[in-house]
Order: structure tokens, then sequence, then C-alpha cells
């Protein structure tokens, strides 16, 4: 016989999946049926917790007993994840019976389908069958993978969704705190795929260096205006750019929706009718206090956090932070942009009734080759941070979280 299978894509939407077990192998196996859109019935006497969460949340039925063969009717396929050969045996005979494939995970020899290993990449799914050797297939996939999210990545994605002459489209892409590596897997696949990336003075320029040849780089930091009228050039760069039939990444740093004026971008295009995709991020405002051996919260000590942008001065009429009732909160306050108003944004949380004791800490350029960090209290963190030369970009952290890890010795 044969060893070759023959490889199929199972459109199962909709179609019944049986799978037979509830433990460590089921556990791995039904996501991907769920994924595909399978109406998958469980059938074991007992589930992990994962599982258990699948059947709570009603993405599945489950039947709390042992396989008896009518579970097979109306069913496409099967999966036995049992490690007892006889129950496992028994399933099998009663998908023979009925002409449904049937997968095994305790004896592949056994089985009339094979699950291969799988990498997805966008739209792309990678499936290696390895002539029956599981842990071949797994290495191919695993070297097929690290081609797909290297280099290669740009050679596939270029002609996928961009049909010549329509119009294209655009995403905004949340580019993480610093390191190139904190940005997230869909983020990076779309910055392979762009025509044009405009991005910030934050971006980590690491991820810029990758950038295929042809790419249009646009640097938003060099727009030769005011920061409103710069905005609306970058807003204008990304419609027009995107209505002559381009994929734009707007490449942000951190989250771009965390003071990044992310909204705007998205409305300009929206009222051009451009589709946009939003791309969460690894934001600095969490980031970098974690960067430096900080917990934004830590159970009994803070269960809460605030995030507030300090570029505009406490006692500015143009403020929209009510300061005086941050001071009266107990737990964390984290402040962006927030260096060069440090020292009035200090005294308004102090007279305001804020603990001059309360730790404080600043970490500039977190997550960076450059990351600096000064521990204090907030009665001295706007002096400490003047006479340590810290400089933006950089995070204030506020809370007696700043010195909850202390005991650990870690510290950034
Ligand atoms: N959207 C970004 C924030 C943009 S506002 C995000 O989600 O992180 C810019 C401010 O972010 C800077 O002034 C600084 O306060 C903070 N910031 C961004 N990157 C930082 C980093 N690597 N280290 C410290 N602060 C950072």
């Amino acid at each position: 016989m044969s060893v070759n299978p023959y490889p199929l894509g199972l459109r199962l939407a909709g179609l019944r999946v049986v799978v037979v077990g509830g433990g460590a192998v089921a556990t791995r196996r039904v996501p991907a049926l769920l994924d595909a859109g399978a109406d998958v019935l469980l059938v074991a006497p007992e589930l992990t917790p994962a599982l258990r969460a699948h059947a709570d949340a009603a993405r599945l039925h489950w039947v709390p007993r042992r396989f008896v063969a009518d579970d097979l009717d109306g069913a496409w396929l099967v999966h036995v994840a049992v490690d007892d050969p006889t129950a496992a045996a028994e399933v099998s005979a009663a998908a023979v019976a009925r002409r449904i494939f049937c997968v095994r995970a305790d004896d592949r020899h056994a089985a009339t389908a094979w699950t291969p290993a799988v990498t997805r990449y966008g739209p792309v799914t990678v499936a290696v069958h390895g002539g029956g050797d599981p842990r071949r297939a797994m290495t191919v996939r695993d070297a097929l993978r690290t081609l797909l999210r290297a280099r290669a990545a740009p050679l596939l994605a270029d002609p996928v969704d961009l049909p010549t002459g329509g119009p294209g489209r655009v995403a905004l892409v949340g580019a993480g705190p610093g390191d190139p590596e904190l940005i997230t897997v869909k983020g990076w696949r779309l910055l392979t795929e762009a025509d044009v990336v405009v991005a910030d003075r934050l971006v980590p320029g690491l991820l810029l260096d990758e950038l295929r040849t042809g790419v249009e780089l646009v640097d938003a930091s060099k727009i030769p205006y005011g920061p409103s009228r710069a905005q609306e050039e970058i807003n204008r760069i990304l419609v027009d750019r995107a209505l002559g039939g381009a994929f734009v990444v707007r490449l942000k740093g951190g989250d771009p929706y965390v003071f990044g004026r992310g909204g705007e971008e998205l409305l300009a295009c929206a009222a051009a009718g451009v589709p946009v995709t939003v791309v969460p991020g690894v934001t600095s405002s969490i980031a970098a206090p974690g960067a430096a051996g900080i917990p934004v919260t830590h159970r009994s000590v803070a269960h809460e956090f605030t995030v507030v942008s300090g570029h505009v001065a406490p006692d500015s009429p143009e403020s929209l932070v009510r300061w005086d009732a941050l001071a009266g909160l107990r737990g964390t306050l984290v402040i962006l942009m927030g260096l060069k108003n440090l020292p009035v944004i200090t005294a308004t949380l102090l007279d305001h009734g804020r603990p001059a004791d309360t730790p404080a800490a600043v970490v500039q350029e977190a997550t960076t080759g450059g990351q600096r960090i000064v521990r204090s209290t907030l009665g001295a963190v706007a002096a400490d941070t003047t006479a340590a030369g810290l400089r933006p970009p950089a995070v204030v952290v506020v809370g007696d979280v700043v010195t909850a890890l202390d005991l650990a010795g870690y510290r950034g």
C-alpha cells in the first residue's frame, strides 16, 4: 500500500466533525476545527479546562459520556483523540461502516486521514505531511514558518489582495514601544506587504531596515509644518496613496490609539472611502514600566492604573486632565509625554494630597538599547530626572507598584 496521502483542504463551515476524547490531543485539535467553522461534537466523559471553556461558551457541543457509534450520524469527519486502543478501534470501525474519514491520534496506521503539521501566514496555510513521520513534518513546517516570517514573505504577499487598478487600503499598525521584536505578528506581516510605509519618529528603526526594496518610505517626523498641518498632510498622503491603488501601512509607536492620533487618521480614510484595518500595538504606557520591573497592577497593591498625557501643563487653560482628581487616586498613574511639565505635574499632585513619599520612576527609551531608569519619589522625581539628564521619550510612573517587585531584585 502506498504511504502517500492525497492532500486536501477541507471546507468544514457548518459541517459536523466529531472529536472523541477530551484530553491534551483534543485540546490541540479543536481550535483549528472551530476556526474552520466546523460544527464540533465532542464526546468525552471529562474535558480539559480549555475544552471546557469552549463548551461553556457554546462554541461546540459536548456529550459527557463514552463514544457510541450513533455519535457519527451526520458527521463528515471524526478525530480520535483517546489513548485506549480498544476504544479507538471502536470509533474507527463505526467510521468505516459509515464511510467517514477517521484521524487517529493513537495509531496513524489505523487512520484513514492524517493531520498535517500546519503554519499559517495571513491568507496562506501551509500543511506538511512527512511521509508518516510527524517529527519530520514538524521540522519542515518550522523551516517554512521561519522562511515565511522572514525575507520570503513579501514574495508571497505581493499580489494577494491587490487587484491592479482598484482602490488600495490603509492599515494603522502599532509598532510597539521600541524593541523591533515587540511588533505583533500581524503588524509585521502587513509591514512586509506594504507598498507605502508612513512611519512615526518613535517607530523602531530596525523595522524599517527590513522593508523590501521598492517600498516608498514616508518619514512623518520630517514633514515641514507645525503639528496640526503635519497631521493634515499625513492624512492626505494616506488617502492619496490608497486611492492610487497602494497598500499603505501607517506605522505608529506603541498602540495607534494611545495618544497616537490614530482615530483622526481612521476618520480621514473613512471620509474618503478608503478601507482601513487597525492592528493594535504594545503600548509604552504598560511596556515601559514593565521593562523597568514595574507591574502596572499588583494584587493588594494597585487595582487600577490610569494613563494620562502630560504634554499640556496642569495649570494651562487647555488642560483636559483633572489632575486634582488624579491626586486622590490610590492606584498607579502612568504619565506619557510628561517630562517637560514634570515639575508642575508633581507639584499639582502633591498640592492635591498625593503623599510626597509615593514611589515614582521614570523610564526613558524603554525596551531599546538606550533604556534608562530613574527611581525616586513623587516629591523628588522631577529634580532627580533633571539631575540624571533624562530625555524624551520617557514614561513616568507614580504609585506603590514602583517598589512592589523590589524584593525579587529585578530592576529592568
Ligand atoms: N502610541 C504610543 C504613545 C505615543 S505618545 C504608545 O502607545 O506607546 C509618545 C509618548 O509615549 C512619549 O512622549 C513617551 O512618553 C511615550 N513613549 C513611547 N515610546 C516610549 C519608550 N520606548 N520609552 C518610554 N516612553 C515611550
